[in-house]
């Protein structure tokens, strides 16, 4: 009886053991492969990251669309805007130009030439896509382009004065891009450029109305037009 006892406890005790030994094991197991899973979700995650990076400055760019990419009217622009800027006061006393001849607010941004530049070809480039409206000769500008364009899907129309209007190379109803070159600068003082210095008078007037006017009197009209150098990379 006693022997019986005995076999019947080291079994029961055997296999107690055996349950408690296989139960361990299968937890550990599960253990492993729930850190299996977590890493793997980790690792998907960062994949994902660094897929979203990736894509981001491409669908930065895709945002801005074609008409409203602008571009700089010269090269070098940005160092030319040395003398008149956009809504500047200008009276014959105080202007950075002598002689003037000229008062008011100025409704445009002027790019001079560099010295070399005096007597060289100094080709204009559009400044965004849009329709020629216009190309003639005006009193204070001498030639005369103007190009219909869009901002922020509204129109504007963009004046560049001072032009060789002998130079055509596009007729007013051709469609433009930025970047094409419009005409040369007019000839230092010349009837090109209407008597003025040889330089590039850049406007932008809201709407699709032409309004030449290169200064206002009154600074609340100045709302009309936009500052060029406010729309990049315009005088980079
Ligand atoms: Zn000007």
């Amino acid at each position: 009886m006693n022997k019986f006892l005995f076999l019947l406890i080291t079994t029961i005790v055997v296999i107690a053991t055996l349950v408690f030994f296989l139960s361990y094991e299968n937890r550990n197991k599960s253990l492993q492969s729930d850190t299996v899973e977590k890493n793997n979700i980790n690792a998907s995650d960062n994949a994902n990251q660094s897929s979203n990076s990736a894509v981001s400055p491409g669908a930065s760019s895709v945002e801005q669309s074609p008409a409203n990419a602008f571009q700089p009217p010269l090269d070098r622009a940005g160092e030319r805007v040395t003398k008149k800027k956009f809504g500047q006061y200008i009276t014959p006393q105080n202007s950075p130009v002598q002689p003037e001849k000229f008062s008011g607010y100025h409704t445009g941004t002027d790019f001079e030439i560099f010295p070399e530049e005096l007597d060289a070809d100094v080709p204009v480039k559009a400044v965004c896509d849009g329709k020629l409206l216009s190309a003639r000769t005006a009193s204070g500008y001498g030639g005369l382009t103007i190009q219909s364009c869009e901002l922020d899907n509204e129109p504007i129309t963009v004046l560049y004065g001072h032009l060789n209007i002998a130079s055509v190379k596009f007729k007013a109803g051709d469609e433009i891009k930025a970047g094409d070159v419009l005409r040369s600068l007019g000839a230092d003082k010349s009837t090109q450029t209407d008597g003025e210095r040889k330089h590039l008078h850049l406007g932008f007037h809201k709407g699709s109305a032409i309004d030449i006017r290169g200064y206002v009197n009154l600074k609340s009209e100045l709302g009309n037009w936009i500052d060029p150098c406010s729309i990049d990379p315009v005088c980079k």
